[in-house]
């Protein structure tokens, strides 16, 4: 039956934690995975999630079935977190939010429903790169699939030029998917005034904001700076789409704690939304995980936990901002590698784009043990106290050649 069935390619991301399993030198790293590690570089269960678990234990509660649209206090705060408390459409009821499979099933929702239920012409933008998944994940929603400049290789930063005429040129009422923080895989982020620019465009053109926020407090350790871009543009009367994901910012990856949202125009075309995700989720997986939902929840709805979580989350994102550092340091006043690093210090989030060739990158796992995606994307959380010199040794080496 399946003689026809042709072997697909592995997995980019996932191939390299392969080949990083099979290599036996006790020097290796693993900079592939976007995976959060401590200084010993373990992965790290938030003391916050340890303490949440316990009250939920403690509570004995059962397994039921959650609704087909998930935990309603984890939603509820999942919006809250990401919109903010004084948010005007989330205090009139106008967001319709349903728990998702973590940000990857919110982003499948998402496409989903714009498929479906999206009256102007059915076509998203993604920036150019942006994390490897959205593509198929989009075309398979039957949604068409283009691009707009995001990333400049000469400046390593921002092409926002190219940005704004990729999305002046788009077809009117075309969708466009925004990184909301900590653009993966860049970690190059529009500054809040190129944000308001980029919100004028939206409007001007009538495009649909469709915001992907994987890394909210990871960008800058606070969350509601993270939450900016998606809160400037609901303030500017946009209508948003919402992505949000758990995994990063909660540590919570296996758990798949995530929300889809939607800002409408009130109560009512809310409930007509709610109606039509609940039509889609059904038939996909008729309704999500319990354990993960109530874990977020306990923490978004308890004071001393969430006080306890932010820290955490600032915790994170300042361990990687040292490693930032710590690495542009090492590169150009230890081993004054050649090139130019200040980018390693200005990118934002989880990831970096180091600007090293895909040559280079081979050159880095085969003779120094150190893996990461070919594109010289680098995952800052794997680099820690005992091993940022050695990586910067091997880069320095790959690159003098
Ligand atoms: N969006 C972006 C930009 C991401 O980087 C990721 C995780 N790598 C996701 C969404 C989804 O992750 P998850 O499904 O684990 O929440």
């Amino acid at each position: 039956t399946w003689s026809a069935v042709p072997a697909g390619p592995p997995d980019p991301i996932l191939g390299i934690t392969e080949a990083f399993k099979a290599d036996t030198d006790s020097r290796k790293i693993n900079l592939g995975v976007g995976a959060y590690r401590d200084e010993n570089g373990k992965p790290y269960v938030l003391n916050a999630v340890k303490k949440a678990e316990e009250i939920i234990t403690a509570a004995k509660l059962d397994k039921e079935y959650l609704p087909i649209t998930g935990l309603a206090g984890f939603t509820k705060n999942a919006a809250k977190l990401a919109y903010g408390a004084d948010s005007p459409p989330l205090n009139q009821n106008a967001i319709a939010v349903t728990q998702s499979i973590s940000g990857t099933g919110a982003l499948r929702i998402g496409g989903a429903f714009l498929a479906r239920h999206y009256p102007n012409p059915k076509i998203i933008y993604l920036p150019t790169p942006t994390w490897g998944n959205h593509i198929p994940l989009f075309k398979d929603s039957g949604l068409e699939v283009r691009n707009y400049r995001y990333f400049d290789r000469k400046t390593v930063g921002l092409d926002f030029d190219g940005l704004k005429e990729d999305l002046k040129n788009a077809p009117e009422g075309a969708i466009v998917l925004l990184h909301a923080c900590a653009h993966n895989p860049t970690g190059v982020d529009p500054t809040q005034a190129q944000w308001a620019e980029i919100s004028d465009l939206v409007a001007e053109k009538r495009l649909f904001p469709f915001f992907d926020m994987a890394y909210q407090g990871f960008a800058s350790g606070d969350t509601a700076r993270d939450a900016y871009a998606v809160r400037h543009f609901v303030s500017q009367g946009h209508q948003v789409a919402l992505c949000q994901s758990f995994a990063k910012n909660m540590g919570l990856y296996g758990e798949r704690v995530g929300a889809f949202s939607l800002t409408t125009k009130d109560e009512e075309e809310r409930k007509r939304v709610d109606s039509q995700l609940k039509i889609i989720v059904r038939p996909m997986y008729s309704n999500p995980p319990l354990h993960g939902a109530h874990i977020a929840n306990t923490i978004l709805s308890n004071t001393e936990l969430y006080q306890e979580w932010e820290g955490e989350v600032k915790g994170m994102a300042n361990r990687i901002i040292s490693m930032r550092e710590r690495l542009y340091e090492l590169l150009t006043n230890g081993y004054q590698t050649p090139g130019e690093w200040g980018h390693i210090k200005s990118q934002i989030g989880m990831f970096s784009f180091t600007g090293l060739k895909t040559e280079q990158c081979k050159a880095l796992a085969e003779k120094a043990h150190i893996y990461m995606t070919m594109d010289g994307r680098i995952s800052m959380a794997g680099l820690n106290g005992s091993n940022v010199e050695y990586f910067a040794q091997g880069v320095d080496a790959a690159v003098r050649g």
